[in-house]
């Protein structure tokens, strides 16, 4: 009998058809969730209902869903935070959990980069502007020389401080799970959080969301910012207390934020959403034609390995 796989995610295999024949060659059958339609728990219930894998995007893999699900074996990641995977609960049930590092991390770099520029140059607004039929003139600041602040100093982290040396930034690094030798970058620093928050001109956030990391940017650390510092969030909404975020913003505390992740996606009723000192996008930091084409394909072959009785590429639990 062929192996039933559940594909819900909104970009698996939307700029290549290679992900797609990962898991057509192995003879999976494939059943392909509506992403329009919102996914609550009992609708993944519903169709996970005989399947032996699935390959998620941002969906409540909830200990709930796992124990209603008993056919499931592997859930595949298709990208890097597994945040919202009830790690503990797929472990006592024997359910592997896999992702794919490495597929995305120089997407999500190019985003922190290019956020980093439109706050700073305000891009957006200017655009807005000038299709208003308005000849505005808008000054910003430059990247150039200046600090860059780093929390978490993986993949991303090192793909931003790579780009950051390109622009001559000091670059200064909070990771509590690096060490100084494994900063294999000259130029960059390693520190602590206190000292990254209060010298960045550009704070960017690169830490996987975990119980210790929730909230960590918060009205003390806000405080502690120089009122010209712009915030990128391209990792997790849940990094961020966005309550303390929308006061600093009004307040001037800070010049200016960016983010592509929010506490609640959509953050339809987030009062960020009418904030000018605020550029948001709609969690696309993985999505160029390439990420897409890399986590998909990882991401099937992590369910047909497995299926097949084998290890995936990159195990979580
Ligand atoms: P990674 O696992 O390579 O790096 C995560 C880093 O966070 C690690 O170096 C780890 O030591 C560090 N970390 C853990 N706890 C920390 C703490 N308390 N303080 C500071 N650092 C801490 O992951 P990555 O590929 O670099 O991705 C980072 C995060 O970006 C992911 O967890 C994911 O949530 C997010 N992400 C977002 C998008 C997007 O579309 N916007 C795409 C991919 C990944």
């Amino acid at each position: 009998m062929p192996f039933k796989v559940l594909v819900a995610t909104r970009s698996f295999g939307s700029t290549s058809q290679k992900p797609w024949d990962v898991l057509i060659d192995a003879g999976v059958e494939v059943v392909e969730a509506d992403m329009k339609v919102e996914m609550s728990e009992d609708r993944l219930i519903e169709l996970l209902s005989g399947v032996d894998g699935a390959v998620v995007g941002v969906v409540p893999m909830t200990a709930r869903v796992m124990q209603s699900s008993p056919k499931l074996k592997v859930i595949s990641m298709h990208g890097v935070g597994v945040d919202h995977i009830d790690l503990e609960a797929a472990a006592s049930l024997g359910i592997v959990v896999a992702n794919c590092p490495g597929a995305n991390d120089q997407a999500v770099a190019d985003l922190a980069i290019g956020l980093m520029i439109a706050a700073a140059r305000q891009i957006p607004m200017a655009d807005h502007s000038l299709r208003n039929r308005q000849w505005g003139r808008y000054s910003g600041s430059e990247l150039w020389k200046k600090n860059m602040g780093l929390v978490g100093f993986g993949r991303i982290g090192r793909g931003v401080a790579k780009r950051a040396l390109g622009f001559d930034m000091q670059v200064l690094v909070y990771d509590p799970y690096i060490q100084i030798d494994q900063l294999d970058l000259p130029g960059v620093k390693l520190s602590s959080l206190e000292e990254v928050i209060r010298s960045a001109d550009f704070l960017s956030l690169h830490a996987a969301l975990t119980e210790e990391t929730r909230s960590m940017i918060g009205e003390d650390q806000f405080r502690a910012m120089k009122p010209t510092a712009y915030l990128i969030n391209t990792a997790r909404g849940g990094l961020i207390d966005e309550t303390a975020l929308y006061n600093a913003l009004t307040e001037k505390q800070i010049a200016g934020a960016a983010l592509d992740v929010f506490a609640e996606e959509p953050p339809w009723g987030s009062p960020l959403l009418d904030l000018d000192n605020l550029l948001l996008t709609p969690h696309i930091g993985a999505h160029t034609q390439e990420a897409i084409e890399r986590m998909g394909i990882m991401a099937a072959q992590n369910i047909v390995l497995t299926l097949q009785g084998g290890q995936p590429l990159h195990r979580v639990r």
